[in-house]
């Protein structure tokens, strides 16, 4: 069964100057220990779609099922609840607390999701091996650690709560190349201990250590399945539109999706 299922769908913003038709027909279907890359210029829908697969954002039409379940049946509190459980999020930005110790940060999802406090240091300490951090930086505070080692212990706590995916946003953006090689090689072992991984960059380099590299261009996505011919390129359609035309689509609400705003975790931070 493929973790993530994604047919056809067409993200619509309705903005104060009209619409914004940004995904335009994007299917995606990636397997269990898959590590996939996608590729595009700014502006070109990445995010967008990071978004819809980590349930932060909901298509304007078109289908998703994750792990099997059409996320279009869940209520916005199943959607949190599968958000917090089954998806790992890797950021730029680390978006570590940085006067937290490292151990803490990365209990702080399993907080979240109500995980026995009993199980969330074992579970923690085991994600931070996994990661290569050592235990003499386990009480560190994340302010004090450099940029790779940020960026493994955001790793760590997407890990942590054990999700079926792992969706990373440009996670060596800020990084040194010599740095961002140790992030690459971090998220290269979790793939071969059967991890899914969705990763966006905008480095060719990076991609290339991906299974699979699609590259989105005005909110189409050309597919490894396109890519048989040598150039996956070649099949993307040149853009028709003006990135106004939302009549183009059978524009079907989906009443129960009001989108959730641009962060995943409520304000109030759990004891941990
Ligand atoms: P990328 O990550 O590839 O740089 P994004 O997915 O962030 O691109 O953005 C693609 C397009 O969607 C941009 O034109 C952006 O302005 C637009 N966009 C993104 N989010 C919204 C939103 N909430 N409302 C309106 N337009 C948006
Ligand atoms: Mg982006």
């Amino acid at each position: 069964m493929s973790v993530i299922d994604v047919k056809n769908i067409h993200r619509i913003f309705e903005t104060g100057a009209g619409f914004n038709h940004v995904l335009r027909g994007v299917s995606l279907t990636v397997n269990k220990g898959e590590f996939v890359a996608i590729m595009g210029p700014s502006g070109s829908g990445k995010s967008t779609l990071m978004s819809i697969l980590g349930l932060l954002d909901t298509p304007t039409t078109g289908t998703y099922r994750l792990e099997g379940v059409d996320i279009s049946t869940l209520s916005d509190d199943d959607l949190s609840f599968v958000r917090g459980r089954r998806i790992g999020f890797v950021f730029q930005s680390f978006n570590l607390l940085p006067r937290a110790t490292v151990l803490r940060n990365v209990m702080l999802p399993l907080a979240y999701a109500e995980v026995d406090r009993r199980e969330r240091e074992p579970r923690a300490i085991r994600a931070l091996t996994a990661v290569d951090i050592a235990p003499d930086h386990f009480d560190h505070l994340t302010n004090e650690l450099s940029g790779g080692q940020m960026q493994r212990v955001a790793i760590a706590r997407a890990l942590v709560s054990d999700p079926a995916i792992i969706l990373a946003d440009e996670p060596t953006g800020n990084l040194d190349s010599a740095t961002g090689e140790m992030v690459m090689q971090t998220f290269e072992r979790l793939r071969d201990r059967g991890k899914t991984i969705v990763l966006i960059t905008h480095d060719p380099n990076v991609a290339a250590r991906a299974d699979r590299a699609l590259h989105i261009l005005d909110g189409r996505l050309a597919d490894g399945a396109f890519s048989g011919g040598g150039r996956v390129g070649g099949t993307l359609g040149t853009r028709t539109g003006d990135g106004t035309a939302a009549t183009a689509v059978n524009l079907r609400p989906i009443a129960s999706f009001a989108p959730v705003s641009d962060t995943s975790l409520p304000s109030r931070i759990p004891e941990v």
